[in-house]
């Protein structure tokens, strides 16, 4: 591996923990995953910036700390199966993997889907990680219940969908509020019935588009 690369993955590491995240098996599956195969060509460069980059379609590989922090607050287990809304470049698809996670995830838009389904496979073979061409909003019930749910897209409200595929015990991770700026919620679903919902943080994201999200066509 480019040892340029190596160091400054070891460095965003270091200022991760220095930010606050504790969890050490995000902290070693983000040391293990090579972003810079998730960035856009002319991005490469500034793969280990702690920034959100652009990717295809007017759409974002979020900020590394945004992905660490949103893994901590979902607690990925070994074998746990989790359902992201939102492949985007398949970084945060990756980071699951790399966790143990049985890896279920959507994109709406076919170029990310292909070209994450492609680095993802090139990369990891042997790991399993689903992705599908669709709306998230609706989730993905043919897997269902998911240990987690990762929402790495700005919802108007929590998809209803969503929550009913929701293990009991298991935490959805969704930031909520309008198209610019929202606040992350971390969800736990302790029975069949009812939902802690845990407002965080504000946080931007780009939003999430679909049936039980903002309509457009962005
Ligand atoms: N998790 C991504 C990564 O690691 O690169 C970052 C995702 S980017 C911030 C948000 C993604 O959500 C975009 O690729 C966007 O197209 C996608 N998106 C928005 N609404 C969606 C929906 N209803 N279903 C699936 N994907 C959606």
């Amino acid at each position: 591996m480019n040892r340029q690369y190596q160091d400054a993955r070891n460095q965003l590491i270091d200022s991760l923990r220095t930010r606050g995240i504790v969890n050490e098996q995000v902290l070693q599956a983000m040391l293990q995953v090579p972003r810079e195969h998730f960035v856009s060509k002319p991005f490469k460069q500034r793969a280990y910036e702690d920034v959100a980059l652009p990717i295809d379609k007017h759409q974002t590989i979020s900020q590394p700390f945004t992905v660490a922090r949103m893994t901590e607050l979902l607690e990925p287990k070994p074998g746990d199966s989790i359902l992201e809304i939102g492949t985007g470049s398949g970084y945060q698809a990756a980071i699951l993997a790399e966790m143990g996670a049985k890896v279920y995830t959507i994109e709406r838009h076919f170029e990310l889907y292909n070209e994450a389904r492609r680095v993802l496979k090139d990369i990891y073979p042997d790991k399993p990680i689903q992705c599908r061409f669709g709306d998230g909003t609706i989730g993905w019930a043919e897997f269902a219940p998911f240990q987690g749910i990762i929402v790495t897209a700005g919802a108007p409200e929590i998809p209803e969908s969503l929550l009913k595929q929701l293990a009991i015990g298991g935490h959805c991770i969704i930031p909520v509020g309008n198209e610019r700026s929202q606040v992350m919620h971390c969800i736990i679903r302790e029975d069949e019935q009812s939902f802690a919902d845990y407002p965080l943080e504000d946080v931007s994201f780009v939003p999430l588009i679909g049936k039980q999200g903002w309509s457009g066509d962005q």
